[in-house]
């Protein structure tokens, strides 16, 4: 299996040199050179043995099969549902499916467990090293922390925005005792911590001194890793050979739903993919009007989806332009310089409307949902899950199985879920003293020179 960038100037990569590589060298991102055919297997095996079986094709003969197994095995042996995804009924036609039964309880963990085994199996191989250098805006980079804590090969360095992220989300990652992780808090935005990162990224020099490798939800194994529990959820309901089952899902990035695309592409029993957005509506505002237009951030009651950029939508718009890498790059360059991305009815028609569904959820409305849903199933669910709820209600007929992917653990937004029921969902055991340990981070200025002196001394070449 070869890896080819949407933009079309990059080198073609196996599985491994993609995975570390992150972005492509012409800023494209990558895709497999064919999509696979994969087919629906049996619904009582475990998620890892039915994760290695539905990854396999994609990673070719560059890993061993028994070696997947036994990685993917590891991997989800760290959630404390024995079904790592469980599916949840919530009346006729309705499930959730729980995601957040990882390490830091969020979906991110699906990947990024496995994402961080990856690494160090391909780096030990190698005899090589890396940095992975990240910013988050809150649940990413507890979620990569987890993942690489305990890889040999790997040191980490997470950028967050001093006072600016809720503080369980710090201390999941402040609070990780080891060696080669570190975070910093930045005198600055999320947005700085992000372009601090892509400064040290573009600076040549500095990025092949340090061996900075990324792990953000551009890199394909993530968004690979993702379309397992599409797979397994609807074979669970015993829905693979019924009419097709539909996907609510609450997007930021376009990572986690197009995953589900992909899913869906190589064979996956899916029918709409219902695209929730909160006010960070570029996505829904797309499906409604066929133009992409960028707009300011806006703080929401869900902050893992405020995001204007969803930079994931480049896969699609590639495949959408038939696989030419020319006419993508154009359409993304434009993009930057006016802000706006048009395409064609003709596309539109073919790849969009077909499949995509969208909606918008305000903070009102998704409060709304989940004093509903707790009043009307006993279920405390999270400000993201609740989009995706609102999104499934608006978007779907009543006889159309829809599963909605609930990202996040109650417990990681319990100001919000306070808010909307009066309850204060608590933080699963493993974590229960999660507000008294020890924290460890490194305070930082907005600047580039001081941040890049820190990872030069903690970098895993030195
Ligand atoms: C990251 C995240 C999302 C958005 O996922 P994308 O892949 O960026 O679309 C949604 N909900 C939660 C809880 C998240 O952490």
């Amino acid at each position: 299996m070869k890896y080819v960038s949407t933009r079309g100037q990059a080198p073609a990569l196996s599985f491994c040199d993609t995975l570390l590589a992150g972005l492509a060298v012409d800023g494209g991102l990558y895709v497999p050179s064919v999509w696979p055919r994969i087919a629906h297997g049996d619904s009582a095996a475990p998620f890892a043995t039915r994760a290695a079986a539905i990854l396999a094709p994609y990673i070719g003969d560059e890993i061993e099969t028994k070696t997947l197994g036994a990685l993917c095995t590891d991997a989800y042996a760290s959630f404390r549902d024995p079904l790592v995804a469980p599916l949840r009924e919530l009346g006729e036609n309705r499930w959730l499916l729980e995601l957040f039964h990882g390490p830091t309880l969020a979906f991110k963990d699906v990947a990024l467990q496995l994402v961080g085994r990856l690494f160090d199996h391909v780096l030990t191989a190698r005899g090589e090293r890396i940095t992975v250098v990240g910013a988050t805006s809150g649940d990413t980079g507890s979620a990569a922390i987890d993942g690489v804590k305990s890889c040999r090969n790997v040191s980490m360095v997470i950028l967050y925005p001093q006072g600016r992220i809720s503080e369980v989300q710090r201390r999941q990652m402040t609070t990780v005792d080891a060696a080669n992780v570190h975070t910093v808090a930045v005198d600055g935005t999320f947005d700085d911590c992000q372009d601090l990162v892509k400064a040290m990224f573009n600076d040549a020099k500095f990025r092949e001194a340090h061996r900075l490798s990324a792990v953000n939800s551009i890199n394909w194994a993530r968004v690979l890793a993702q379309t397992v529990y599409y797979f397994t959820a609807i074979e669970q309901l015993h829905r693979v050979d019924s009419p097709p089952v539909s996907f609510s899902v609450p997007t930021g990035n376009f990572g986690n739903v197009l995953s589900g695309w992909i899913a869906r592409r190589s064979g996956a029993n899916i029918g709409h993919l219902i695209v929730g957005s909160n006010a960070n509506d570029i996505l829904t505002r797309f499906f409604e009007t066929q133009r992409m237009t960028a707009a300011d951030v806006v703080p929401t009651l869900s902050p893992s989806m405020d995001i204007q950029v969803s930079s994931n939508f480049e896969r699609l718009l590639f495949e959408m332009n038939h696989r030419d890498g020319t006419v993508t790059a154009d359409q993304i360059a434009r993009f930057r310089t006016s802000g706006a991305l048009a395409v064609t009815p003709a596309q539109f028609g073919e790849w969009i409307r077909p499949v995509f569904r969208g909606h918008r959820a305000t903070d009102s409305e998704t409060l709304e949902v989940i004093a509903r849903i707790h009043r009307e199933h006993g279920v405390l669910i999270d400000p993201h899950t609740a989009v995706g709820v609102a999104a499934a209600e608006a978007c779907a007929t009543d006889d159309e199985a829809v599963i909605t992917l609930a990202t996040a653990h109650p417990a990681k937004f319990a100001d919000a879920v306070q808010q909307a029921t009066g309850i204060r969902p608590e933080l699963p055991a493993h974590l229960a003293d999660l507000l008294t340990r020890p924290e460890r981070t490194t305070q930082l200025p907005n600047d580039l020179a001081a941040v890049q002196r820190f990872v030069a001394n903690v970098s895993a070449t030195r």
